[in-house]
């Protein structure tokens, strides 16, 4: 099966468990010749398609075949995670609404510890060590999102942030790590949000 393939169907199966409501969130990988992909805006991710990936330059533009199509304006994120972290080859984005409740109580990170699902972080061997996700603010602006990652960049040692009462963005060098660092992660928000008495 092809990455395209591949990842359409992940894309039905995290609306499945609804991460992605009303046609919301994004996910895009780098093909075997380093070109992006990224999933297309307004479409129901429940019936999304391999075909509905479109081709995008580094600064976000769709490009060739694509090029009247309008890719999401949060391609931008994407475009700055693979710079940022060039080992990159999948970007998932998800509404799940357990990191989306934890943005609403923890201010700018949220920290783990204890927790056997820790090590579903690539780099992490234990259940001991305290886990540190950065939660941004929420911003229309992108270039917020440019400033606020680059001044952040050395938090995001988990491959992964949230944005406040929006979202959560996780990344990897393939799509099994990829979906390893989202699921992780939003397991943890679970339990954490689960704990709060
Ligand atoms: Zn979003």
């Amino acid at each position: 099966m092809s990455l395209h393939d591949q990842i359409a169907q992940v894309i039905r199966n995290y609306h499945s468990k609804g991460w992605s409501p009303a046609t919301s969130t994004n996910y895009s990988f780098k093909d075997e010749k380093n070109q992006i992909w990224v999933s297309r805006s307004g479409i129901d991710k429940s019936e999304f398609k391999s075909e509905d990936f479109i081709k995008i330059n580094s600064k976000g533009e769709a490009i060739e075949e694509y090029v009247n199509l309008k890719p999401s304006a949060e391609t931008l994120i994407h475009c700055l995670i693979y710079e940022m972290f060039p080992e990159t080859k999948v970007i998932l984005h998800s509404h799940g609404i357990n990191p989306v409740l934890i943005s609403t109580i923890e201010k700018t990170e949220v920290t783990f510890e204890g927790f056997e699902i820790q090590k579903g972080f690539e780099g992490q061997r234990t259940h001991l060590s305290q886990i540190r996700i950065p939660i941004m603010d929420n911003s229309q602006e992108m270039p917020f999102f440019e400033k606020e990652l680059i001044y952040r960049q050395s938090q995001l040692t988990n491959h992964c942030f949230i944005i406040r009462k929006h979202g959560t963005y996780a990344w990897g060098k393939s799509l099994f790590e990829a979906k390893r660092h989202l699921e992780t992660l939003d397991y943890l928000c679970e339990c954490k949000f689960k704990m709060i008495k």
